[in-house]
């Protein structure tokens, strides 16, 4: 099995300004996070980025606006030689229609898992929110919370400094 670390979007990837990101041209990569992900990946973590996207059933964006955002990611990471290993989001949000699949609700994390055969006892959630804590801790992964808009590159190395470079 696979140790990971899963990453939350907004706040944690890309500059959380307190409401949705709407648009490719708002979303800005928070400083960090090239120097961050390639780290992880040289250390045998699997990358994920799990993110709750409930503006698309508020019908404040598409899901291709968070296509063209995940593409712009992508080609930032691409410079660092580096690159995702998966990203889920969930569509939905509970004031349109309930689901299974927003966080704090923990089935995006299970999906994760036994896609990528990862071991839960081995990972990480990286997030800025409460509920990002919560639904890691429902499938039984440890959650980091914090301030939005931080650089992670020292947790990272603590992770990697406590799971092992294997
Ligand atoms: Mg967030
Ligand atoms: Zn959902």
């Amino acid at each position: 099995m696979r140790k990971a670390v899963f990453l939350d979007r907004d706040g944690i990837i890309n500059f959380e300004p307190g409401n949705y990101t709407c648009s490719v041209e708002k979303f800005i990569i928070n400083e960090g996070i090239g120097e961050s992900i390639k780290l992880l990946k040289e250390n045998g973590f699997i990358v994920i980025v799990i993110s709750n996207q409930g503006g698309i059933a508020k019908g404040l964006y598409s899901v291709s606006d968070v296509t063209e955002m995940q593409n712009k990611l992508e080609d930032y990471l691409s410079t660092f030689n580096t690159s995702l290993d998966d990203f889920y989001f969930c569509p939905h949000h509970e004031e349109i229609s309930k689901c299974l699949c927003r966080k704090p609700e923990s089935l995006l994390f299970e999906k994760a898992m036994a896609v990528h055969n990862i071991d839960p006892n081995l990972s990480v959630m990286i997030g800025d929110s409460d509920r990002d804590v919560l639904s890691a801790e429902n499938a039984g992964i440890k959650g980091i919370k914090v301030l939005p808009n931080s650089n992670i590159y020292q947790i990272c190395k603590e992770i990697i400094n406590k799971f092992g470079n294997g």
